[in-house]
């Protein structure tokens, strides 16, 4: 069924079968399995800038 086939997805480390939106793996444990490793980095570069910006403006406030 095309429903099915929209629901789920591979898991990006083992590639077994895991629910979109799935937080963990039930295969492996891996992390937001349903995602993909360049959008996983594009996650984490961002969580960085965003860590950084905070820590200049809390800087910036201090400062002051
Ligand atoms: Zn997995």
């Amino acid at each position: 069924m095309m429903e099915k086939e929209s629901k789920t997805t591979s898991c990006r480390y083992c590639k077994l079968e895991v629910e979109k939106g799935e937080r963990r793996c039930p295969h492996c444990g891996t992390l937001n399995p349903s995602m993909g490793v360049k959008q996983s980095l594009i996650w984490t570069v961002s969580a960085i800038v965003m860590l950084y910006l905070a820590s200049y403006i809390i800087g910036y406030f201090k400062a002051s």
